[in-house]
């Protein structure tokens, strides 16, 4: 069973490939470009960048903007929200990112099923357009942190078994929405079917309303979700999204370490 770590985050365009071989020095076989608030690359650097990542050995996938709601009340805000999915997905084929990851929407007024539907309509319209220009790079709804935004696991399960899209299980995400409870070994239950499980991680606090900001992790937040991941065997690629992502990269791979280690 192959797992892939690495942290979220590679740099701007002069720094990307010396963070990728620093990466690859401490044993990282994955990272996250993070176009959370830009998509900063050219299909140039792209393709060089994703060259390089592809010598060392390292997976990359990509977080798209934050500014998408595929759920507004405003056709126009839908729109912008695909173009910036889709140009993502344009310059991941580029980079070789085999997802970009992005959060959905948020529910608003709607009903949970109407929300649901209306996700999986304009996916499935993302993923013509996506097979129409021949991207490599998947799409990838994430579970998001808050009971306000559309994405508990359920939901993306049931959109990733209709469209046949990728999902990312954000299980930080997944706490912090369940106000800190999470049963790892019913969350693997529920990803069985899946080949490869795209996820991330990172420390988190949260309020009622669910996520508030990601923190730095530390070993006994690590043990639990590291412990169900090599009981559960199925391949699966962790993106540490904490505050200091590589230093915490560092700390899941020596948690995953010491348990093989143990057997
Ligand atoms: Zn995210």
């Amino acid at each position: 069973m192959k797992i892939e770590l690495g942290p979220s985050g590679i740099g701007g365009y002069n720094n990307a490939v010396n963070n990728l071989k620093l990466f690859k020095s401490f044993g990282f076989n994955a990272a996250e470009v993070a176009f959370t608030y830009s998509i900063y690359l050219n299909k140039d650097q792209a393709s060089l960048i994703g060259k390089k990542a592809r010598e060392l050995g390292i997976s990359l996938s990509i977080h798209g903007q934050y500014y998408i709601n595929l759920l507004s009340e405003d056709q126009e805000k839908i729109e912008q929200s695909k173009i910036r999915i889709m140009k993502a997905m344009e310059i991941g084929t580029y980079l070789g990112a085999e997802y970009v990851c992005f959060h959905p929407g948020y529910y608003g007024l709607l009903k949970r099923d109407e929300a649901l539907s209306r996700i999986k309509d304009e996916i499935l319209s993302m993923m013509d357009i996506r097979k129409d220009n021949n991207w490599t790079c998947a799409i990838a709804p994430e579970v998001t942190g808050r009971s306000s935004q559309f994405g508990d696991l359920d939901e993306l399960l049931k959109i990733s078994n209709i469209t046949k899209c990728s999902l990312v299980v954000d299980f930080a995400h997944l706490y912090a929405r369940n106000l800190g409870n999470i049963d790892y070994d019913l969350v693997f239950e529920k990803l069985l079917k899946i080949k490869k499980i795209y996820s991330q991680f990172t420390g988190i606090e949260f309020t009622e309303k669910g996520e508030k900001r990601h923190i730095s992790l530390n070993e006994n937040f690590i043990m639990p979700f590291a412990k169900a991941i090599l009981k559960s065997k199925i391949p699966i690629r962790i993106i540490c999204e904490s505050p200091t992502p590589v230093d915490d990269s560092l700390k899941i791979q020596k948690v995953l370490k010491s348990l093989k280690s143990k057997g």
